[in-house]
This record gives C-alpha cells, sequence and structure tokens, in this order.
C-alpha cells in the first residue's frame, strides 16, 4: 500500500457542528467536509504510517471521534483493499455493526452489500466479488476461522470497541496473535474508547520470536504501536442525585420531563439497562406527553436496544426537527458503540445489564448491577459532543466515589465458557487453560464447561471434539445446548419442531411488552399456552402467525410483536440450511410434543430443576447446584409449576428466575445424560 502524505496541512480541528443528516441529501463535497472535521482526519497519515511500519497498532480515541467509520475508509484509499483483499472491522454488538456499515456506505456513496457490506449471525450482506470494506461481529470473525483458521482473505482485521472486553473480543485477540505469527504481513488494529492501552500493548508484545521468517519481504514491526486521538469534547456538568433513588425508571422520566422544562433545546440521552425498563419509561414519557401536553410538547420518543427494525435505527441517527427535543432510552449500546449527535443532556441511571457466571452453582445470571466509573465517564462524556452539555447521574456523588468499581470485569471472567471452550476446539486449540488470553479465565469455569460438553457427546474423554456429534454442534451458530438439541431432534423425528423453537430463542421476546395491560397480554398468551410449557407455547404461536399469512394485524391483535415473528422466520431459514448442510433431514412429528419436549431435555438437562416438595411460594431447586430458582412470571408455566422443569436462561432480580421453562419427565435426564446425574441424584427427591 502507498502513504498518502498530502493531509498534514488544511485541516480544520473541529469536533463541533457535525450534522448527520441522512435524508438531507448533501453532495460528495460536503460528505468529504465532515470526514475532514473529524478529530482522527489529523491523525490520518500517522495511522497510515504506523499500520505500514507496525503488526499491530493500538488507536485509541474519545467516542465519536471517526475511528470505526473513517479508518477503514482511511485503509482502502490507501490500497489495502486492493487486489482482492479485504479490510475487516469487528464490533462487539449486531447492532452496531449494521448502523456503522450504513453509515460508511453512505458516506462513500455506496449500497450496503457492495463495497461496503456486513455480516451478522443469520445475516449476511457482503459480497464475494466487490466488498471492500467488511463490518462484523467479533463472533462472526471467529465463526469465519473455522473455514479459514488464517483469515487470508483480509489484509486489515479492526477489532474495535476492545475496552468492551467482550468474551468474543478477548477469544479474538488470543487468536489473532497467533496468526499473526503465521501471516506476518497481516495487520491488527485494535481500536477502543477508553483501553488500558499499556496492558494490550503488553499483551501484543510478549510473544516468542519466531525464527527463520524469510528475508527480501518487508516485515512490519512486532512491537506494537500506540497512538492516542485527541477529541474535543465539550465540557459536562455534573449533577447527582440527593438521596438514592428507589425507581430508576420513574426517577428518568421525570428528570427528563424536569430537563424539558427547565432547559434549552437539546436532544437527551437516558441510559437504562434493557428492553423492559426501556420500554416502560417510553410508555411513562409517550402518556404523559398524550395527558399532559404542556410540559411534554414538542418531545420525540425512541427507544434504542439490539433487535429494533430497521425503520426505527433510522429515526435514532435522523437530525431532529427544528423546535423539537428528541429523547432516545437506550441500553448502553450508546455507551460508545454508536454516536448521535445533538446530545447534550445525559440520564445515566448507574446500571447495565451484565452477565455472571458462578462456576459453584453453575448459573449464568443476567443481572441489573451497577456499572463501573469509567462507564459512568463515557456516558457523561455523550453530553459533550456539539456543545457544553450536562449529565443527571440517578445516583450520589458519595456512590460514584465510593462504591462504583473503577473499571468493569471482562466479560470471560464471568461467564459461562461452554461456547468459548467449542470454538478453541474447534480450531484446534486444544489446550485452553494454557492458551494466551488477554485476561484469564477462572479454571473452575473451564472445568464446568468440560463437564457439561462431556456429557453433551460433544468432547470425548481426551476433552478432544467427538466425530460427528462434536464437529456439528461446533458448525451450528447456536450455543452447544440449543445445537445439541437440535442433533437430537434428528433422531426424535421432530427438527422442524425444534428448529423452530431454536428460531424463537434466538430473539429476545417474541411478546409485545405491555405495561398497563398485563392482564390484557396474559389473556392473549392463554390463547397459545401449552401444558408444556414455552417452547410448544412457541410452535403455536409461529404456526398461528404462519395462518395468518404472517399478519401483523394478526400479531397487534394476539399481543404478538411482528418484527420478532418476521426475524424468527428469516433466522428458521438460515437456520434449516445450514442444520441440512450437516446433513439433518428436515422431519415433523406433527403433534406428537412428547418428543418435542425430549429433544429439548437433551439439549438442557443440566438446567433441569424440580419443585421443591413443599413449597407454597413456587420455589425450585436446580438438580446440579440445588440453587433456589423460580419460573418468571413471562412464562405460560407462572403458577402452573410442575415437577420437574428444564430452563433455557436465568434472569435475576429479586430471586432466581427461570426463562423459557418446559416440563419434563425426570426419566429422560437419566437416558439423556447418564454420567451427569447419577441415579441416587435423582431418585430420593422424587
Ligand atoms: P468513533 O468510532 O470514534 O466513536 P464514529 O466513526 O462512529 O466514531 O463516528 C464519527 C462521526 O460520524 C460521528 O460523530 C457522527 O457525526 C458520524 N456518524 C457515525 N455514525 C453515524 C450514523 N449512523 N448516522 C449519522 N452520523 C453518523
Ligand atoms: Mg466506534
Amino acid at each position: 500500500p502507498r502513504l498518502l502524505d498530502d493531509e498534514e496541512g488544511g485541516v480544520v480541528f473541529l469536533s463541533s457542528s457535525i450534522s448527520s443528516s441522512s435524508s438531507s441529501g448533501y453532495g460528495y463535497a460536503s460528505v468529504e467536509k465532515q470526514r475532514q472535521r473529524l478529530p482522527v482526519y489529523k491523525y490520518r497519515t500517522a495511522i497510515l504510517y504506523l499500520v505500514e511500519t507496525h503488526a499491530t497498532t493500538i488507536i485509541v480515541g474519545e467516542t465519536g471521534s471517526g475511528k470505526t467509520t473513517q479508518i477503514p475508509q482511511y485503509l482502502k484509499e490507501a490500497g489495502w483493499a486492493d487486489g482482492g483483499r479485504v479490510i475487516a472491522c469487528t464490533q462487539p454488538r449486531r447492532l452496531a455493526v449494521q448502523a456503522v456499515a450504513s453509515r460508511v456506505a453512505e458516506e462513500m456513496g455506496v449500497k450496503v452489500g457492495e463495497e461496503v457490506g456486513y455480516t451478522i449471525r443469520f445475516e449476511d450482506l457482503t459480497n464475494k466479488d466487490l466488498t471492500l470494506i467488511k463490518f462484523l461481529t467479533d463472533g462472526v470473525l471467529l465463526r469465519e476461522m473455522m473455514d479459514d483458521p488464517l483469515l487470508t482473505n483480509y489484509s486489515v482485521i479492526m477489532v474495535d470497541e476492545a475496552h468492551e472486553r467482550s468474551i468474543s473480543t478477548d477469544i479474538l485477540l488470543g487468536l489473532l496473535k497467533k496468526i499473526q505469527r503465521r501471516r506476518p504481513e497481516l495487520r491488527l488494529i485494535i481500536s477502543s474508547a477508553t483501553i488500558e492501552a499499556k496492558s494490550m500493548s503488553a499483551f501484543f508484545q510478549a510473544r516468542k520470536v519466531r525464527r527463520g521468517l524469510e528475508g527480501g519481504d518487508f516485515v512490519p514491526r512486532l512491537e506494537p504501536a500506540i497512538l492516542s486521538v485527541e477529541g474535543r469534547g465539550f465540557n459536562v456538568q455534573i449533577h447527582y442525585v440527593e438521596e438514592p433513588v428507589s425507581d430508576y425508571v420513574q426517577t428518568a422520566v421525570s428528570t427528563v420531563l424536569l430537563i424539558h422544562d427547565k432547559e434549552p433545546l437539546g436532544d437527551i440521552l437516558v441510559f437504562l439497562t434493557g428492553q423492559d425498563d426501556i420500554d416502560a419509561a417510553v410508555q411513562f414519557l409517550t402518556e404523559e406527553a398524550r395527558t399532559n401536553r404542556k410540559n411534554s410538547s414538542g418531545l420525540i420518543i425512541l427507544p434504542l436496544y439490539s433487535g429494533l427494525s430497521r425503520a426505527e435505527q433510522e429515526l435514532i441517527f435522523s437530525p431532529t426537527p427544528r423546535g423539537k427535543r428528541k429523547v432516545v432510552i437506550s441500553t448502553n449500546i450508546a455507551e460508545t458503540s454508536l454516536t448521535l449527535e445533538g446530545i447534550v443532556y445525559v440520564v445515566d441511571s448507574g446500571f447495565s445489564k451484565q452477565r455472571f457466571y458462578n462456576p459453584i452453582s453453575d448459573i449464568e445470571n443476567l443481572i441489573v448491577a451497577p456499572i463501573s466509573k469509567a462507564s459512568a465517564r463515557q456516558r457523561a462524556g455523550r453530553a459533550g459532543r456539539v456543545r457544553p452539555g450536562k449529565c443527571y447521574r440517578l445516583y450520589t456523588e458519595e456512590y460514584f466515589i465510593n462504591e462504583m468499581s473503577a473499571e468493569g470485569i471482562p466479560e470471560i471472567q464471568r461467564s459461562n465458557l461452554v461456547s468459548c471452550v467449542i470454538q478453541l476446539k474447534a480450531l484446534g486449540i486444544d489446550n485452553i487453560l494454557g492458551f494466551d488470553w488477554p485476561a484469564s479465565p477462572p479454571p473452575e469455569a473451564m472445568i464446568r464447561a468440560l463437564e457439561v460438553l462431556y456429557s453433551l457427546g460433544v468432547v470425548d474423554d481426551d476433552a478432544k471434539l467427538t466425530s460427528p456429534t462434536g464437529f456439528q454442534v461446533a458448525e451450528i451458530p447456536l450455543e452447544p445446548m440449543i445445537s445439541k438439541m437440535i442433533l437430537s431432534s434428528n433422531e426424535l423425528g421432530c427438527s422442524e419442531e425444534i428448529i423452530t423453537i431454536a428460531a424463537v430463542l434466538s430473539i429476545q421476546s417474541i411478546w409485545i411488552s405491555a405495561r398497563g395491560a398485563q392482564k390484557e397480554l396474559d389473556e392473549a398468551k392463554l390463547r397459545f399456552a401449552a401444558a408444556e410449557g414455552d417452547h410448544v407455547t412457541f410452535l403455536n404461536v409461529y404456526k398461528g402467525f404462519l395462518q395468518s399469512g404472517k399478519s401483523s394485524r394478526w400479531c397487534h391483535k394476539n399481543f404478538v410483536n411482528y418484527h420478532a415473528m418476521k426475524k424468527a422466520i428469516e433466522t428458521r431459514d438460515q437456520l434449516k440450511r445450514i442444520v441440512q448442510r450437516i446433513g439433518i433431514v428436515l422431519k415433523s412429528c406433527d403433534s406428537d410434543v412428547q418428543v418435542v419436549r425430549k429433544a429439548v431435555t437433551a439439549g438442557f438437562f443440566a438446567n433441569a430443576c424440580h419443585l421443591e416438595p413443599y413449597s407454597q411460594s413456587g420455589m425450585y431447586k436446580t438438580v446440579r447446584g440445588s440453587q433456589e430458582v423460580y419460573i418468571h412470571p413471562s412464562s405460560v408455566l407462572f403458577r402452573v409449576n410442575p415437577k420437574w422443569v428444564v430452563y433455557h436462561s436465568v434472569v435475576s432480580t429479586d430471586r432466581q428466575y427461570m426463562r423459557n421453562v418446559i416440563s419434563i419427565d425426570p426419566s429422560w435426564l437419566l437416558e439423556v445424560a447418564p454420567h451427569f446425574y447419577q441415579h441416587q441424584r435423582l431418585n430420593p427427591i422424587q
């Protein structure tokens, strides 16, 4: 690649007043001007020089400085995508992949799926012959390694949002470091908003020197380069609450109304934790706008979380009409992954949804947990993009100073490692404890994962992938337990039903969230509810949706989420293709739901629970770890409380709740996983 060296002079260093219109139809020149105004532009030559001369370049720069959208374009302009090579840029989040790809395509004046494409699980918008810049999730890049272990298609791989330390990012960093030894010409860019660049640099520096590289070819330097992009955020004034708040959703809503009442125009970004509380806040605010026009006129209220439809995404990024105020209520996706223009006020609940895994109880939980100081600072920073802003923290200053941890814990140290282990095994990495991790996962969690994989028949006595089961399970891009359920359905003759279930389980929820209309939602659910549990209920909803001719009116009437159903159908189509490729024959069991339950058990036996014999409150205990769990109120088995169940996942609020539950016969547990459940563990309880 050629270095461009004509950019140094004439740079306007401004981070303000960049319009982010996708609909105002700006011409080519103004796109160029916008690009040149981004802080990262000043470093264009430096970045290209470092990438040329170093195997690994670490780039740290404030959110919104242009890392994600600009650097891949600079690389392309400098020739890194010539000769059939591709520039990759990974993101931990799917929604960010889509949003960034469409932004870059727009800047380049091309269609997404051509020169600029993206790939997320079950959705590939790239073109083998045309795509030069490819955005993808780090999980998808890991999967690509199964077919092409050295990732030979790519000339540069930019691992973006590295500070998030998602589990896939960490695995990827370890593997990329290995690949570099075999492919010294491959360039890596590790980019992030806050990373402790030194430790990341130390990770890439510590390597065995490889001897015997052929002379002649230019070999980049192995020690990583570090570049820090100076942004120019405006000052953000921080406000704390005086007393701890008990209901952060309500407080967030009233804070928004207060800002709207007292403060000059400027958009508001609210950080809550997930779809439930975001939808609740949207409803409260919308309700307020309806009943009390005076204090909420001019508000445009928008939710932001993964699983939004295209149209909903576009609203988020479209410019706020004159005289109006946009309120975006978001998960932590807006913390660093996406840049929203025009935000002047931030309301920070202080919480996010986080995974926590306890290897002793063997339960992985999704918990609403306090964020770190680093996250809180990022969130506040979002208010200072266009002019000085304000951040309203819904916690006390004392809490911020004394209680919040400085940094978050890497996800790999707080997750169930079943998926991670199988992926490494599939890539031929057998010594997983000895793998070169950016942060080591806990050995107990590794051992637990191996135990489960052994019981699933995925690894053998030597902890090697079994053939064909292990390889087939690894081939399906879903959690191993789901993949195993699919393989079992092949033997049980219910693969049609099980892949529908697998598709629905990969979606957050197929129901419309209905605060204030809980009764109606429950009644609607009853129309589909199956005595066996949620999985069978999904089959009924799916059937109903198909029979309605995929009608959105039908969905509305039944409190079913139309977009979720469409997504389920797309996912199912993709999944169908994948499982057929590995030799699964699609077959329906018609209405024999017993085999469906058996297939679910064959995958999820490790999540078996029994009802406590004399419990009045519907308390269950996990068979393995004797942990107290309850059926989630959203389940059709809530209050039904069958004796034995398996669950898909656990969420924690005041208690640990099982989501997506199906009743089983305990004798099946011994049938499908004899080594996992010894007789004496099951019998006395029954
Ligand atoms: P970084 O990766 O450093 O956080 P980005 O490259 O994502 O920064 O964003 C740079 C700028 O590009 C943003 O400040 C914003 O002006 C613009 N931008 C990014 N994504 C979009 C989008 N989807 N729609 C409109 N503008 C966008
Ligand atoms: Mg970015």
